[in-house]
């Protein structure tokens, strides 16, 4: 027996097996059940999305033997004649090959006879946007008034090419794209009946290969299915859909967000010799990314469309901000569009990788200002005012000397992207902090992350990798365990700090900064404490540790790292 392609096989034959619309078919079962269907229909969608299929089951429903009913028998001489197109009181019309006037006037001109066979005549006009003007006009006149024994079924793709005059006639029912879900579901269902081996994430990946559409979907798979071997796995499905895996995705999104765009670049190189598909790459990553901005904000739901949740995607959802997410997707979505009018995607894929490693630094990166209240501006402001006034009345060579060496040591590796350590701020700070501060907020922290949690994800995810590691009346610093998570805090630092003022019933200003940082800080600071009481005691120095001499001077929590 020769092999039958899975979407002929699987063609939905009753409205319970078009896949995602029940909008749609439900309103035209309860129509045919009371017998008060429309003599024109339009259906637009996608394409793959069951328009001819919804049709032609429309019409078996109506000339069933049963009707009214309101699913055809799929049995009777009238369900199967339609079927197998033996009826020719049902017609199938392809516009796209008979874009002619004749073809409409023949049906205008044998219209007005009875049907033969069954009780309705139906007419299905597949890609009915391609028909010339005068064919839609001829169209038009027999719609004017049709007989009650026909009904038309007009189906596109392009409903904005048909005259609205055509339109204005129909009943007009809109197919969705089909969800990766339902798709999903619906190979379950058929791999399973069809004794077909396939891993799940291979179907995920046929899914979204598929593009909302069901028979691209079921032909995906059918390639899938003869260029594998026994199962189907999920290589099979990337090379067949030239998609690449999730691996590789999640490398060049962080390539892309650490501003590597060399990696990005040698990344792009690589997909492309191993013969992947530009225009199928950034489409990929556009549905990727979605699901991670999905993932941040409601983790425990199950809507994303291209992702699988493991290790690694939960780690790339803590390091991404939303904000550099939605840029992204942004400069992505016109390369698609620009891509479609080029014959040289790939120029296009390495221009966009160079837009989006090129983007302005991330918000609070250096000291620049962002948008924030006026509130949060004049808390920092004043917070500025007094680290002034500080540093006029400390000792000033004394301490410009020490300032000028520490700026030095930290210039020297950074780039003009790193986050910029607030280091003034935060000796200010520290001369300001007490024991007491520190343990008001240290007493609070679990129950303010838990409400975090509750209250902004993305936010909790940032601050929990951090602690309080030294605290004053008007600020709390929090030292990260990666540089990158400064800035992440400070785009949710008004969330923060709300939220804190709420437990703490104190308003601080966050001021974040990466752990190897703090040490150093500390570091500096205990020095100079050190300094001032030898100059008091002949006191010998260098023969306790650093961090010992702190303890005695100012005791353990408000230097406390956590080095679990
Ligand atoms: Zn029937």
């Amino acid at each position: 027996m020769s092999y039958q392609a899975l979407y002929r096989v699987w063609r939905p034959q009753s409205f319970e097996d078009v896949v995602g619309q029940s909008h749609i078919t439900r309103t035209l079962q309860n129509a045919i059940v009371q017998e008060k269907f429309s003599h024109a229909y339009l259906f637009s969608g996608p394409r793959g999305t069951g328009k001819t299929s919804a049709a032609k089951i429309f019409a078996k429903t109506i000339n069933c033997r049963q009707a009214p009913t309101a699913e055809p028998c799929n049995s009777c001489d009238a369900c199967l004649g339609i079927q197998d197109g033996s009826i020719s009181d049902v017609m199938e019309i392809d516009a796209a090959s008979n874009n002619g006037v004749e073809q409409i006037r023949d049906i205008r001109d044998k219209v007005k006879y009875a049907p033969s066979s069954v009780a309705y005549k139906v007419y299905i006009i597949d890609e009915v946007h391609m028909l010339s003007p005068g064919a839609f006009n001829a169209l038009l006149k027999t719609l004017e008034e049709p007989p009650k024994h026909v009904v038309f079924i007009l189906a596109t793709t392009e409903p904005h090419k048909i005259p609205l005059t055509i339109i204005s006639r129909c009943q007009r029912f809109d197919l969705k794209r089909i969800t990766q879900q339902d798709i999903v579901a619906r190979m379950e269902t058929i791999v399973e009946k069809e004794s077909i081996s396939i891993t799940k994430e291979a179907l995920h990946v046929v899914a979204l290969a598929a593009e909302g559409g069901m028979r691209d979907a079921l032909s995906i798979l059918d390639q899938a299915i003869s260029y594998s071997d026994d199962q189907v796995e999920l290589a099979d499905v990337l090379a067949v859909t030239g998609s690449v895996s999730q691996q590789k995705l999640i490398e060049m999104i962080l390539a892309l967000f650490n501003k590597d765009a060399q990696q990005a670049l040698q990344l792009v190189d690589g997909f492309i010799q191993s013969g992947k598909d530009p225009g199928r790459f950034v489409y990929d990553s556009i549905y990727f990314l979605r699901d991670i901005l999905m993932y941040q904000s409601a983790p425990q739901l199950d809507i994303l469309d291209r992702a699988m949740v493991d290790e690694d995607f939960r780690h790339l959802c803590e390091t991404l901000h939303a904000n550099w997410i939605q840029k992204t997707i942004s400069i992505l979505n016109d390369c698609q569009q620009e891509m479609k009018w080029t014959n040289s995607p790939k120029v296009f894929l390495e221009i966009t990788v160079l837009k989006i490693t090129e983007q302005s630094p991330q918000p609070m990166e250096g000291n620049t200002v962002e948008p924030e209240s006026v509130t949060q501006l004049l808390k920092k402001v004043d917070l500025l005012e007094k680290e002034l006034k500080a540093l006029k009345q400390n000792n000033v060579s004394h301490d410009a000397q020490q300032t000028q060496q520490a700026t030095q040591k930290r210039r020297q590796p950074t780039t003009k992207r790193q986050y910029k350590v607030p280091y003034e701020r935060i000796r200010y700070v520290l001369e300001h902090a007490s024991k007491s501060d520190l343990k008001n907020v240290q007493s609070q922290w679990a129950n303010f992350m838990q409400l975090l949690k509750k209250q902004n994800a993305p936010a909790h995810a940032t601050v929990q990798e951090s602690k309080p590691s030294a605290a004053s009346e008007e600020a709390l610093i929090l030292a990260f365990k990666y540089e990158i998570h400064c800035s992440l805090a400070l785009e949710h630092q008004q969330t923060i700090e709300l939220l804190l003022s709420e437990v703490t019933g104190k308003n601080v200003t966050i001021i974040p900064i990466p752990e190897v940082n703090w040490l150093e800080i500390r570091q500096e600071y205990v020095q100079k404490q050190r300094q001032q009481q030898s100059a008091d005691s002949n006191e010998e120095e260098e023969i306790d540790p650093v961090v010992e001499e702190a303890r005695k001077l100012v005791g353990d929590d408000l230097l406390e790292i956590h080095e679990e």
